[in-house]
C-alpha cells in the first residue's frame, strides 16, 4: 500500500519547517499543534510541488535531448532517427511546457524546490526557442538554395 492510499501524507510543519505527516496531532520536532484541515491542505501542496519538480526536470531533460538529436541527425546512418526524434521533441516540448504552466504555475509555494522547478521549465523553454530559431534559419537557407536552383 502506498503512502497516498493509506491517507497519510507528508507536509512541512508551518512552525519549524520539518517534514512531518498528516497522522500526527502534534509536531514531533517543535510540539506545535497540528490542525487537521491545514495539514491536509499543506500535504496537498507538498504533493503538487513534488509533482511540479518531477515534471519540470523531465521537461528540461527532454529539451536537453534536442541537442543530442540535432547532432544525431548529422551522423551518417543515424540521420533518420535523429531527424524524427528531433522534430518529435520540437513538437512535444512546448506542449509539456504549457501543460506544466497550466498545472503548476499558480502554486503558492516559496519552496526552493518549486523555484528550481520553475527555473528548469524556463531553461527548457530557452533551449526550445533556440532550436526553433536554428531550425527556421536552416529551412530558410535551404529554401534560398532551392530558389537559386
Ligand atoms: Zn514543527
Amino acid at each position: 500500500m502506498s503512502v497516498l492510499e493509506s491517507g497519510i501524507r507528508v507536509f512541512e510543519c508551518p512552525q519549524c519547517g520539518q517534514t512531518i505527516n498528516t497522522s500526527l496531532s502534534q509536531c514531533p520536532y517543535c510540539s506545535a499543534p497540528i490542525d487537521r484541515q491545514a495539514a491536509e491542505a499543506a500535504a496537498t501542496l507538498t504533493t503538487k510541488v513534488s509533482e511540479a519538480c518531477n515534471d519540470a526536470s523531465y521537461v528540461r531533460i527532454l529539451a536537453g535531448s534536442l541537442i543530442v538529436f540535432f547532432f544525431l541527425a548529422l551522423v551518417p546512418f543515424m540521420g533518420l532517427i535523429g531527424t524524427v526524434g528531433y522534430y518529435g521533441l520540437l513538437a512535444l516540448v512546448p506542449v509539456l511546457i504549457i501543460r506544466w504552466w497550466v498545472r503548476f504555475f499558480s502554486l503558492r509555494s516559496d519552496d526552493p524546490d518549486y523555484r528550481r522547478a520553475k527555473r528548469n521549465v524556463v531553461i527548457a523553454l530557452g533551449i526550445w526557442v533556440l532550436f526553433i530559431l536554428l531550425t527556421s534559419i536552416r529551412i530558410a537557407v535551404a529554401v534560398a538554395h532551392m530558389g537559386r536552383g
